[in-house]
């Protein structure tokens, strides 16, 4: 069963990722896909690493099917673009085990431009 710890201070406990409503503290955790339009693409920016930079890395790799060393360069230099053409589904789902694994991610459109902010060098060939 995945979990997030709570962002509350006093609290800091864990409890189910896809709960809405921290069950120790209430704290609430609005569902971040409301606004998202399902049939369109979005860009996702890694904003914080965390404090596990493995756990961070683990989850982009899993996202992206990015490799170790291109994963690594991503939570190095953040802010920085996770990827621009996710579904919004796969966007939420990326960005919550972002945040589970301690980071934080921002979703923002596709169309967005990426000003200010650290993009993986296209590969030759
Ligand atoms: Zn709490």
């Amino acid at each position: 069963m995945k979990t997030k710890r709570c962002t509350n201070s006093s609290c800091r406990r864990e409890f189910k990722l896809e709960t809405l409503v921290c069950p120790h503290c209430g704290k609430q955790y609005p569902r971040a896909n409301a606004g998202l339009d399902k049939n369109k693409h979005y860009a996702e920016i890694l904003t914080y690493c965390g404090p596990s930079k493995l756990s961070t890395i683990k989850v982009i790799r899993k996202h992206t099917g990015l490799g170790l060393k291109d994963a690594k360069t991503l939570v190095d230099y953040t802010p920085s673009l996770i990827g621009k053409r996710f579904r919004a589904s796969q966007a939420e789902a990326l960005k919550a085990e972002i945040r589970a694994a301690g980071g934080d991610a921002m979703i923002v459109p596709a169309s967005r431009g990426t000003k200010g902010v650290f993009v993986l060098p296209k590969k030759a060939g």
